[in-house]
């Protein structure tokens, strides 16, 4: 059975957290290569007139419904994801699993005291994972910045360079490196710092985790506005369908 649905023809994963981690641990016990990017309606929105990133985001192997608006498509389409599998949350449960199994891990972008404090709490927090490396997201030097991550042996490299910039590094880079896992992380890393804070719980269980963005970023309304375009567009493509 597959484990791909279609949301306005981008694929998104129906794996929960259990079956991703396991997933990935698989790939890195095989000495495979494995990339997971976060999909929100946001950037679906963007991938209807971006053929090149779409096909890009498509090519991953895993792509998780960062997004409540990902689940109510689902919905609409009967499929069967049923909840969200958060960027953030997934790095986090990443980190678990290095830990756990002595994994190497280096953290890639960000402003240097940000990804500094991430570190720092991370070893804190995880004293069985090596911190193997990391590099902010503004270096010039891209061929040492790659020796660099060889040099380190991570298996897993977390990429916080906001996207599509990116998924377009991952890509570019990939072949380059002898990591197993990549993750685009976006602004984890200035979660993980301290410097962001994340909605409060409540609000990310009730799925209001946008509402409480939009309060304490009023700014981000612009971006927000493409979600009830994009549940219209998913409403209209699916009734097409039937
Ligand atoms: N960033 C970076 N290098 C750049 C531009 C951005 O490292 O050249 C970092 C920035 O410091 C921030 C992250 O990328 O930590 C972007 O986070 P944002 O929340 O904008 O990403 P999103 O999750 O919305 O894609």
């Amino acid at each position: 059975m597959s484990n791909t649905e279609q949301v306005l023809d981008v694929n998104v994963t129906s794996l929960n957290y259990d079956q991703l981690i396991s997933s990935v641990n698989q790939k890195i016990m095989g000495n495979e290569q494995a990339n997971i990017i976060a999909i929100n309606p946001e950037k679906i929105m963007t991938l209807q007139k971006d053929q090149k990133l779409k096909n890009l985001i498509n090519s991953a192997t895993f792509t998780i419904p960062d997004g409540i608006g990902i689940v109510f498509a689902s919905k609409l389409n009967n499929g069967k994801i049923s909840s969200r599998i958060t960027g953030v949350d997934l790095f986090i449960r990443l980190l678990e699993l290095a830990n756990e199994k002595q994994y190497k891990i280096f953290l890639y972008g960000a402003k240097k005291q940000v990804v500094e404090k991430a570190v720092g709490n991370i070893e804190k927090k995880y004293p069985n994972l090596t911190v193997a490396g990391y590099k902010d997201g503004y270096v010039k030097d891209q061929n040492e910045l790659i020796e660099e991550i060889n040099q380190s042996g991570a298996q897993l490299l977390f990429v916080a360079l906001g996207s599509p910039r990116q998924e377009y590094w991952i890509e570019e880079n990939k072949s380059k490196l002898n990591v197993n896992i990549f993750q685009g992380v976006g602004g984890s890393f200035d979660v993980i710092s301290g410097e962001v804070k994340r909605a409060p719980f409540l609000f990310r269980k009730t799925g209001l985790e946008w509402f409480y963005r939009l309060l304490s970023q009023p700014k981000r309304l612009r971006r927000q506005l493409a979600l009830p375009k994009f549940l219209i567009k998913v409403l209209f493509h699916t009734k097409r369908r039937h």
